[in-house]
């Protein structure tokens, strides 16, 4: 059956109260479209352990910077319901930018899970993930979901959203996803598309390195600085510029000077004027 594409808080609202009457539970994907098998793995967790999936489709503007990239980011609207449809997604939530801010910046309610947002994406990007937690919160209050599925891909985002569900007692349960990449390990990114075959087949070039940092362990290397020092220049020869190449506590998101199994390096860069990033966990490498 085609997915239900609701656009107003009005058409949304009767579908959840529908939903909720039958005393069914709700697995929301929120993503920004573009959609890829990565999004698409959270639509089967979804489908897997909640009754009902809600997709929402929305480029969010307060988390992009000014120099960004907001004005061309990838909406292909069309091949997006047709991939939903396809997976038996049951609703599309496509808001417009006046239901979700109905003022400008400055008047809106700002949410702010401090410390963690000023590390690695939240260095360069300072308002980043105050446009994630404003936009996820708004989200998360018109779908009112059960379950909501994020992808490991965006690690610190996943860390974030669960600390503001967990500060704010929201009654969600947040659940991540692995990481889904091309064969070449390159994880699948709605901006990928900004790339060409060939700065793909470069890319590659950063879950090498995190191979590489993998395998070094298992020879029983496991200071941090020398691990990230001897596989560096896997990643800047590609041609990559590094925003930041880190290995933290995943819990803690602390910098330690020995790897332990609760280790996971972190990456973001830019191949040209493309962001990329990524994240392995190092709980297996010993
Ligand atoms: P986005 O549309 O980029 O905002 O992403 C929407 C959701 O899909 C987020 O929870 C992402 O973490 C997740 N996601 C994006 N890429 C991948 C991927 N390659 N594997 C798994 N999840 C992903």
């Amino acid at each position: 059956m085609a997915a239900i594409v609701l656009q107003t808080e009005i058409e949304l609202k009767t579908f959840i109260k529908k939903v909720k009457n039958k005393g069914l539970n709700i697995g929301f994907v929120p993503t920004m479209g573009c959609l890829h098998e990565g999004h698409l793995d959270l639509v089967q967790a979804s489908k897997n352990k909640s009754d009902i999936t809600i997709v929402s489709i929305y480029v969010n503007p307060t988390q992009f910077g000014k120099n960004e990239d907001f004005s061309s980011y990838p909406s292909p609207l069309k091949a997006d319901i047709e991939l939903c449809n396809q997976r038996g997604v049951d609703a599309i939530f496509i808001p417009s930018t006046k239901l979700l801010y109905p003022e400008k910046l400055s008047y809106s309610t700002q949410i702010i899970v401090p410390t963690i947002s000023k590390k690695l994406c939240g260095k360069t990007r300072k308002n980043f993930f105050r446009g994630v937690c404003m936009v996820v919160l708004r989200l998360f209050n018109l779908v009112q979901p059960d379950q909501a599925y994020f992808g490991e891909k965006d690690y610190q985002q996943l860390f974030i959203i669960k600390k503001m569900v967990r500060d704010l007692f929201l009654n969600i349960e947040i659940l991540g996803c692995p990481t889904r990449r091309e064969a070449s390990g390159l994880a699948l990114s709605s901006r990928n598309k900004y790339l060409s075959t060939n700065e793909k087949e470069k890319a590659s070039s950063i879950h090498a390195s995190f191979k590489k940092i993998s395998s070094l362990i298992s020879t029983e290397i496991y200071d941090s600085e020398i691990l990230i020092k001897s596989v560096e220049s896997i990643i800047l020869d590609s041609g990559i510029d590094i925003d930041y190449f880190e290995i933290l506590n995943q819990q803690s998101f602390r910098k330690s000077k020995i790897v332990t199994t609760e280790s996971r390096v972190f990456f973001g860069g830019y191949m040209g004027k493309t962001r990329l990033i990524d994240n392995f966990s190092l709980s297996t490498s010993f």
